[in-house]
């Protein structure tokens, strides 16, 4: 299959050339970098690559070009590529474009904001696109199945499954029986009783298991430790694992125990636009960015107090 394309459009030749060159010895390896000075010409070749059948991962656009601003690109060119993940460049201190920029980004029509210049590509530029080529390729590329689920389509069983997989992050697959691939499963697995079946991507098959099982299997404490812990915390939505953090980095041993899903409620939304705890490098300075999926949340309150002493249990109701 062809490298995806990051395509970059710009009227500054000397930009362009920097971004360019910077994506290129970033990313040259698994994607094809290309840099067109006229937003028309650009929107040409997308056509062309659309007619092709390339893929392309993101779009990159600076605001003032003679021919047509990089928001209206965007826009144009994401009719073409709906799927492809949206930069803008701006300066700093170009009063005229912040406006709009926040109108753009509200109507969803850029993804992330690159803020001219960017200064060392390691600080802001790399890490700003690998989580835009992220968010591309959690959409566009098929992914390895940790959970194959095999069962009847309506059966609430295998909505909690399907809901608990989603809410945590893990990737599944879900079967319906009486599908061709449900039909070839149950029957590699040899099994003809009761369902849900949970096939792991480690061969192992458990008809039904619980969320504790589950978690258990995937490597979830779903035990607190021996000794004793200073705080513990019932529920890892936004305010516990905000609590979490806090007492973590006082040195108190803590420990949130969740019954469903690290992020709570917050899982449920496929964006969080005004998620207050941002890393530094989406609220300082060169990037913005628009919003935190669900499941970023969550992990983000983990990383954010390093694993230092809490456990976090995606546990059945029993085990919380
Ligand atoms: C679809 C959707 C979209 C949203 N979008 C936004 C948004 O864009 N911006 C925004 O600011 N807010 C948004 N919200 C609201 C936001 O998610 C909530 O305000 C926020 O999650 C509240 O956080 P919380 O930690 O107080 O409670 P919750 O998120 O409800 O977390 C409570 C946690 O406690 C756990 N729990 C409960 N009882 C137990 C028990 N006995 N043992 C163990 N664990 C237990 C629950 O499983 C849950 O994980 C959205 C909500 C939804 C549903």
């Amino acid at each position: 299959m062809d490298d995806p394309i990051l395509l970059v459009v710009g009227g500054d030749a000397d930009t362009l050339a920097s971004l360019a060159g910077g994506l290129e010895r970033r990313f040259g390896a698994d994607y094809r970098v290309l840099a067109d000075r006229s937003p028309v010409s650009a929107l040409a070749r997308l056509r062309d690559a659309g007619d092709r059948g390339e893929p392309v991962a993101l779009l990159v656009a600076e605001q003032w070009m003679p021919e047509m601003t990089g928001i209206d690109w965007l826009v144009r060119a994401r009719e073409l590529f709906p799927r492809a993940s949206r930069c803008l460049m701006l300066r700093y201190g170009d009063a005229a474009g912040i406006p709009l920029v926040r109108r753009a980004m509200t109507l969803a029509q850029v993804d992330v904001v690159l803020m001219q210049p960017w200064g060392s590509p390691e600080e802001r530029l790399y890490p700003l696109v690998s989580e835009a080529l992220a968010g591309w390729t959690r959409v566009s590329r098929p992914r390895v199945e940790i959970l194959r689920i095999v069962g009847d389509r309506w059966a609430p069983r295998c909505h909690e499954l399907r809901n608990l997989s989603e809410q945590n992050g893990i990737p599944y697959g879900f079967y319906a029986r009486d599908s061709d691939e449900g039909r070839r499963l149950l029957q590699e697995s040899g099994h003809a009783g009761r369902l849900p079946l949970v096939i792991f991507h480690d061969g192992r098959v458990l008809v039904d298991p619980s969320d504790g099982e589950i978690a258990r299997i995937l490597g979830a404490r779903t035990e607190p430790g021996a000794d004793p812990y200073d705080l513990v915390i019932i529920g890892a939505g936004p305010s516990g694992l905000a609590a979490a953090v806090y007492g973590a980095s006082e040195g108190l041993r803590t420990l949130a125990i969740e019954r469903q899903a690290l992020g709570g409620q917050a899982g449920s939304s496929s964006m969080i636009r005004n998620y207050t705890r941002l890393p530094a490098r989406h609220r300082r300075g060169g990037a913005r960015h628009p919003g935190v999926r669900a499941g970023v949340v969550a992990g983000r309150g983990v990383r954010l107090h390093g694993g230092k002493s809490s456990a976090w249990p995606p546990a059945g109701p029993s085990g919380s």
